[in-house]
């Protein structure tokens, strides 16, 4: 699901690499194109617009942020955004303070209700609840059965209508359920209800009298992923029809556009609280609107990078260093190449994230060749060094070396590594330098 939208988005964040500053003809183009990758998403139109709307007035009014480039800018209004219409936050199931917590699922015939009151049953389960499952889909001949076959599978109890006794009544049959609860110690109920193949009057009067009978803490509008727009016409249904407090999206394995999920919680205002993607009990999980976000835009952790990288990099330190540069390599000394290695470090604690960073290839190395001890090594070796020496290397001979080998207890083979690994790096960024900078480092004019 969203691969579409994924592969738009990616596209148009390419585009925006490499420029220093975005004018308002890119930011036009950018929207422009950010709109066509979510209509071809299937979102709602007026989702859309007011996403469009949204992310150019903060990109255009944004301040110019140090730590990062453009496009990294782009990504983060646009991520920040998109987890607006998800949600914005994760919100969790309500229990009620009094046992059982009543949960009623309500959505179309087909939309996965049966299904999705096994997964929410193991789920419970694996919560360390005790929920019971209650059949109250009394319209569709083998629904009963189908939810005891789910039950059984996620290694949960069921509650369903003796033969004979209350059978066709599904409001008797929840009311019953929470008797039952109390006496067998069930904490949740899981409340199965009855859909038709369209939205229609008898069906939602019906959704509401078990309603009003058993108050639930929680009514979840189970929609099918697939039906595309029309999710958005059926939530709204449902919403003035039977009223529910969370959306649960089914059959997200189903659709590559994905334009459902981020319409129904903007349209309806209800937050979506569980996805499911697949037929097996596993299948199933919490929604949370940042990872989904960030799935989206297909940058999986580098969003947190780029959070991180705004809070690390040192950005007078980078700019210092790139105008010491400019006049020539000489003036990088042993003690810049130590603070080089030492802000290194600290991005070193979020090196796991930068495999994914666009353009960040070059840093990766860096910190992928980064040894903790020998930052510390290498610290210990320049601070026995004069500071004339740490300024002008080429003083180090073989009487000095010997010294500062002494000095920091290590061998003079290492000093004289250390000195050559030094005079490499200035050339390397003697060579950036001329060059304008580093590619892709936030912060580092580029
Ligand atoms: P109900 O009528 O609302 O109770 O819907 P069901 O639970 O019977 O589901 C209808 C069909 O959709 C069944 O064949 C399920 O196996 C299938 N289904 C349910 N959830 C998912 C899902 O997340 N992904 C896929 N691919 N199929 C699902």
């Amino acid at each position: 699901m969203f691969d579409t939208l994924s592969d738009r988005l990616a596209a148009t964040f390419k585009n925006l690499r490499g420029k220093g500053r975005l004018s308002e003809a890119d930011i036009d183009a950018t929207a422009r194109e950010i709109r066509i990758a979510l209509l071809e998403a299937d979102v709602a139109l007026p989702v859309v617009r007011a996403f469009i709307k949204q992310v150019k007035e903060r990109a255009v009014g944004s301040e110019v942020s140090q730590a990062l480039n453009p496009a990294q800018q782009v990504i983060k209004i646009v991520n920040e955004e998109l987890v607006g219409i998800l949600g914005g936050e994760t919100r969790r199931l309500r229990y009620a303070k009094n046992p059982p917590t009543v949960i009623m699922l309500a959505g179309l015939q087909g939309s996965g209700k049966t299904t999705l009151a096994g997964k929410l049953g193991r789920w419970l389960k694996q919560q360390g609840h005790a929920p019971l499952l209650v059949a109250c889909d009394l319209q569709r001949p083998n629904a009963v059965n189908q939810l005891s076959v789910v039950a059984e599978r996620a290694g949960v109890a069921v509650f369903a209508p003796e033969p004979g006794n209350g059978v066709g009544d599904p409001v008797k049959v929840a009311e019953d359920s929470v008797v039952h609860a109390r006496d067998k110690h069930h904490d949740v109920i899981v409340v199965d209800t009855a859909g038709r193949l369209g939205i229609d009057e008898e069906l939602m009067r019906q959704a509401a009298d078990i309603r009003d009978a058993v108050s639930p803490d929680e009514i979840l509008f189970v929609v099918d992923a697939m039906i595309g727009q029309d999710a958005v016409t059926t939530a709204e249904a449902f919403r003035d029809g039977v009223g529910f407090d969370g959306v649960v999206l089914s059959k997200l394995d189903g659709d590559a556009r994905g334009g459902a999920a981020l319409s129904v919680a903007q349209v309806t205002g209800k937050q979506i609280m569980f996805a499911s993607n697949g037929e097996k009990l596993d299948d199933f999980d919490a929604f949370h609107p940042d990872r989904m976000a960030s799935r989206i835009l297909g940058m999986g952790d580098v969003l947190t990078l780029i959070e991180k990288a705004e809070q690390t990099f040192d950005q007078q330190e980078a700019e210092k260093m790139a105008a010491k540069l400019q006049k020539g390599p000489k003036e990088f000394t042993l003690d810049d190449f130590l603070a080089q290695m030492e802000q290194v470090r600290k991005m070193g604690s979020i090196s796991k994230l930068l495999g994914m960073m666009p353009g960040m290839g070059q840093m990766k190395e860096q910190i992928n060749d980064l040894d903790e001890r020998e930052v510390d090594r290498t610290a210990a070796i320049i601070k026995s060094m004069t500071p004339g020496e740490r300024a002008e290397p080429t003083l180090i001979n073989g009487s000095r070396r010997a010294r500062i080998a002494r000095g920091s207890g290590v061998e003079v083979s290492a000093v004289k590594n250390l000195v050559e690994r030094f005079f490499e790096a200035r050339k390397m960024m003697s060579r950036m330098a001329q060059g304008g900078g580093m590619p892709g480092m936030p912060g580092m004019p580029g």
